[in-house]
C-alpha cells in the first residue's frame, strides 16, 4: 500500500488533467496504473541518506526527439538549504522536479542525491525521500483527517493532527462543525487553493522526507494567501533540502540560491542581492514585478 500512495502529492502536479483537482479514489487507481517511462536498473541500490544534498550535473533532457527542454544544466543544493528556480513560463522549471522524482530519465549528465546517481537507486527509496507540495492538490471524497493521512498511511490520528497543526490548518479545521472528520472533495466541502496547499504541506510533513519540492501555485492564491503559505513553508522546511519552483519573485528573496532558467539553460545564479546587483534579467523581472505584483 505504501508504494501506491507514495507519489500521491505528485499526482496533482503531473496529472493536471484531473479537473479541479478533485477526484475519486477509483480514478486515482486508474492513474496509478499508467505505465511509467522509467525502469530500475538490474541491481538497484537503496538510497543511503546523509545530508540530503541534491546535485544536477550537466543534465540534458527532452520529452521526445527534437526539442531539448533542459540544456546542460548544473546546480547543487547543499543538505538543508533552499534553492529557488525562477524563469519564464515554459523555461523547464517543473520539468526539473519531474527529473528529480525520476518520472523521466535524462539523456546525459547525472542527478545525484548525497553523491548517489538516482538512476542506480530503487524508485521507492528515492521517492520516499522527496516530498512534493504541488500546484494543484488532489483531494479524495473523504475526511480531512484521511486526506492528510495519505502522506503516511501508518500515521496515528495524533500524528496526522500534529501535521495539520504544523501546516497551520488547525484553526480552519477547528471552526468546521465536524472538525477533522469533515468530508472534503466533490461530495463534501470545497477547499480554497490555499487550504488545499496546506493539506499538501500537511501530507508532506507526515511523510517526513529529507527533500521538499514546493511548486508554487500561480493563479489560485492571492498575494496575501501566498505570503502566508510561504511563511508556513519556511517554518516547516527547516532542516530539509528545499527546491522551490517560483512564479513570484517576492517568495524567493530568502533562498540560499536563486537559479534563473531561460529556455532550459541556466541564465543567472546567485542570491537575491547578488542577482539585483548583477542588473540582468532577474533584476529586470524584479523591478517589473515590484510594480505589477504579477507572475513571471
Ligand atoms: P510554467 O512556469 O508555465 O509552469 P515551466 O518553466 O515549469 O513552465 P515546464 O512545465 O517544465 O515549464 O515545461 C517546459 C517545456 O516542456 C514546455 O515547452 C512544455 O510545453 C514542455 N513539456 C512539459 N511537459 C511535457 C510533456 N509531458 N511532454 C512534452 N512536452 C512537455
Amino acid at each position: 500500500m505504501m508504494q501506491i500512495f507514495m507519489p500521491l502529492n505528485f499526482l496533482g502536479f503531473v496529472y493536471r488533467e484531473i479537473k479541479g483537482s478533485l477526484t475519486n479514489i477509483e480514478n486515482m487507481f486508474d492513474l496509478l496504473a499508467q505505465p511509467t517511462a522509467i525502469k530500475e536498473q538490474s541491481d538497484p541500490q537503496s538510497l543511503v541518506l546523509r545530508q540530503g544534498a541534491v546535485r544536477f550535473d550537466n543534465v540534458c533532457f527532452s520529452y521526445g526527439k527534437g526539442r531539448e527542454i533542459i540544456k546542460n544544466l548544473s546546480f547543487s543544493i547543499a543538505g538543508g538549504k533552499k534553492v529557488a528556480i525562477v524563469g519564464p513560463s515554459g523555461a523547464g522549471k517543473s520539468t526539473l522536479t519531474k527529473l528529480l522524482y525520476r518520472f523521466y530519465d535524462i539523456e546525459s549528465g547525472s542527478i545525484q542525491i548525497d553523491g548517489q546517481n538516482i538512476s542506480t537507486l530503487t524508485i521507492d527509496s528515492l521517492r520516499k525521500q522527496i516530498g512534493i507540495v504541488p500546484q494543484d492538490t488532489v483531494l479524495f471524497n473523504n475526511s480531512i483527517l484521511e486526506n492528510v493521512r495519505y502522506g503516511d498511511l501508518e500515521a496515528t490520528d495524533e500524528q496526522v493532527i500534529q501535521a495539520i497543526n504544523d501546516a497551520q490548518l488547525g484553526d480552519f479545521v477547528a471552526a468546521l462543525p465536524k472538525g477533522v472528520q469533515t468530508e472534503v472533495g466533490e461530495r463534501g466541502l470545497k477547499l480554497s487553493g490555499g487550504e488545499k496547499q496546506r493539506v499538501a504541506i500537511a501530507r508532506t510533513l507526515l511523510k517526513n522526507s529529507a527533500i521538499f519540492i514546493f511548486d508554487e501555485a500561480t493563479s489560485s492564491l492571492d498575494s496575501h494567501n501566498e505570503a502566508q503559505i510561504m511563511n508556513t513553508l519556511k517554518s516547516v522546511s527547516k532542516g530539509h533540502t528545499t527546491l522551490v519552483i517560483a512564479h513570484r519573485l517576492s517568495t524567493v528573496v530568502d533562498a540560499d540560491e536563486i537559479i534563473l532558467l531561460a529556455n532550459g539553460e541556466l541564465a543567472e545564479r546567485g542570491n537575491h542581492q547578488q542577482l539585483l546587483a548583477l542588473n540582468g534579467q532577474y533584476a529586470k523581472l524584479w523591478h517589473a514585478q515590484s510594480h505589477t505584483k504579477g507572475d513571471i
